[in-house]
């Protein structure tokens, strides 16, 4: 992986120029056109005054405008900084001015919340990006391209990405991802789904948001490398996304969870064929097993859960493609990367199969730390071992399985409760939709567990719910709390954020 991201991009128009590289509704872009839109983009922004080691920031949903900005400032050796397009004033104004960006390119549909910020931020140069008007990032587009910036990139100092994270468990910081970190975590995916992938050949459909670490590495980055054709869907309306299926056949989906729940839950009212995915990822947060038993069943694939974080560009871990796969495991370390479990209170001694501890991770993936925060840095990357602050467990065969976050372990008359397990039961009852399980504060007993249910159809009490627990839980893991709510707060991979969750039902 010793080379630049634009560098490996570049090796895929060469062996698939002609190929489609992305459809976004009647539009198509082969590997020569997009790699032309990225070239004119990149001179356009060296003669607006990029230059090496600038902060871009893109807010844009899944459109093709993304990886041509992405690439385009990357030639000109800027760092990408990834913005949600769902933050609201608050978020968007720190995440500008904690990452020092001079560049903004944005839908227009988000310009308020930009222009509400009046002149608080670094931004000199904000670029709108329009889906159906002609917008300044068309003129970028029609750029002579005789400016293409030869900027010499240093692979494992450059830091291509920052990736603001933390935001569900505290304060946001961005995680330098480095070219050599992105292109490894390319490769290291490549390889694991290699046995199975066609080159040139995969229509990968991208609902997955390319600003967020999962949908950039396996919908865009990988995709590219492989030479296949992304699907760019900018919304997961499911009614739209089985419709797109239905007319482009993907072939592979890097999914999540809550992708998986309504996929399923509309094929109840309206059943559609899966049969041309051949292979499915779902990252980002737990699957669910009876989701993956229900989804196999239903497509005739199967689906194989991986795990990453964008500290770690983001994968890790992943179910084997081809080979033997566990529910409910995250799979094993993918190639050229260590991982093991170590105890939560020192972090020093490793532990055996079965044993939940803190898992740590080794790799070329591991980033660079955390921009301008030395400090955090310094706690999260030890010896050169990442602390993910996710508990798990290994067992006998070296798969690994997630029981919840550090900081979500519930400790309910001093016995340690994992979340997920908890969760998972809960999700095996026929009339639940989703669950989420947390501990609240219990004078007696330290802390006491609260599980809050969508439900999917039909009556469910609280009662209903503690008894189907207590059939099938050992007594202190079962809730002694638990509520029903109309819908869940989530991030935008579907990540239910159960803080928010928390701070909404305490009010
Ligand atoms: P925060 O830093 O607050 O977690 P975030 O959730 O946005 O913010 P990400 O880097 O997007 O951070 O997500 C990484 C986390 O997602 C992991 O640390 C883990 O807790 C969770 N996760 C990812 N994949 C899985 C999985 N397959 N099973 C369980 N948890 C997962």
């Amino acid at each position: 992986p010793e080379i630049s991201l634009p560098q490996l991009f570049r090796q895929s128009v060469g062996k698939y120029e002609s190929h489609p590289a992305i459809t976004f509704n009647e539009e198509c872009y082969s590997y020569g056109q997009l790699n032309q839109a990225i070239q004119k983009v990149a001179s356009s922004l060296a003669k607006l005054g990029i230059q090496k080691g600038d902060r871009v920031a893109v807010m844009l949903p899944n459109c093709p405008q993304y990886p041509i900005s992405y690439y385009a400032a990357l030639l000109c050796g800027a760092t990408i900084v990834q913005v949600n397009p769902m933050y609201r004033a608050s978020e968007l104004l720190y995440v500008l001015n904690d990452s020092n960006s001079k560049v903004l390119i944005v839908l227009d549909k988000l310009l308020p919340v930009v222009e509400s910020l009046g002149n608080q931020t670094s931004i000199s140069t904000t670029i709108t990006v329009s889906f159906d008007e002609e917008s300044e990032f068309n003129s970028l587009l029609e750029d002579e391209g005789d400016k293409v910036p030869d900027i010499s990139i240093d692979p494992r100092g450059d830091v291509a990405v920052l990736q603001y994270t933390g935001g569900t468990t505290g304060r946001s910081k961005g995680a330098m991802l480095t070219h050599y970190n992105l292109v490894a975590n390319t490769l290291q995916s490549a390889a694991t789904s290699a046995v199975k992938t066609r080159s040139g050949q995969e229509r990968v459909l991208t609902i997955s948001p390319l600003f967020h670490v999962y949908g950039m590495t396996s919908g865009m980055n990988l995709t590219f490398y492989n030479g296949g054709n992304m699907i760019l869907i900018p919304k997961f309306e499911v009614e739209q996304v089985v419709d797109v299926i239905e007319k482009t056949k993907p072939t592979v989906f890097p999914g999540v969870p809550t992708m998986y729940i309504s996929l399923l839950q509309y094929y109840k009212t309206k059943q559609f064929d899966l049969s041309c995915l051949l292979t499915c990822t779902s990252g980002s947060a737990p699957l669910p097993v009876h989701i993956l038993h229900h989804f196999n069943k239903v497509s005739g694939t199967t689906v194989a859960e991986g795990y990453g974080l964008s500290e770690a560009s983001p994968v890790t871990h992943r179910n084997p493609i081809v080979g033997l796969q566990k529910a409910g495991s995250i799979g094993i370390p993918i190639p050229n990367t260590d991982a093991k479990i170590v105890d939560i209170a020192t972090g020093k001694v490793t532990l055996t199969i079965g044993e939940v501890g803190e898992l740590i991770i080794k790799g070329p993936q591991i980033m660079k730390g955390y921009w301008n925060r030395p400090e955090e840095t310094k706690q999260t990357i030890r010896d050169g071992w990442l602390f993910t602050g996710d508990l798990a467990k290994m067992d006998e065969d070296g798969y690994f399985y997630i029981v919840g976050r550090k900081k979500e372990m519930i400790i309910a008359s001093g016995f340690n409760v994992y979340p997920i397990e908890v969760e998972d039961v809960i999700y095996t009852h026929p009339k639940v939709l989703e669950a989420a399980v947390f501990g609240v504060p219990d004078e007696y007993r330290g802390e006491t567990i609260k599980a809050v249910i969508v439900v999917k159809e039909g009556e469910l009490n609280e009662a209903d719910v503690i008894s189907f627990c207590r059939e099938r839980l050992a007594t202190y893991k079962v809730p002694g709390e638990v509520v029903f709510v109309e819908e869940m707060p989530k991030t935008a991979v579907g990540k239910i954020l159960k803080r928010t969750l928390q701070e909404q039902l305490s009010n």
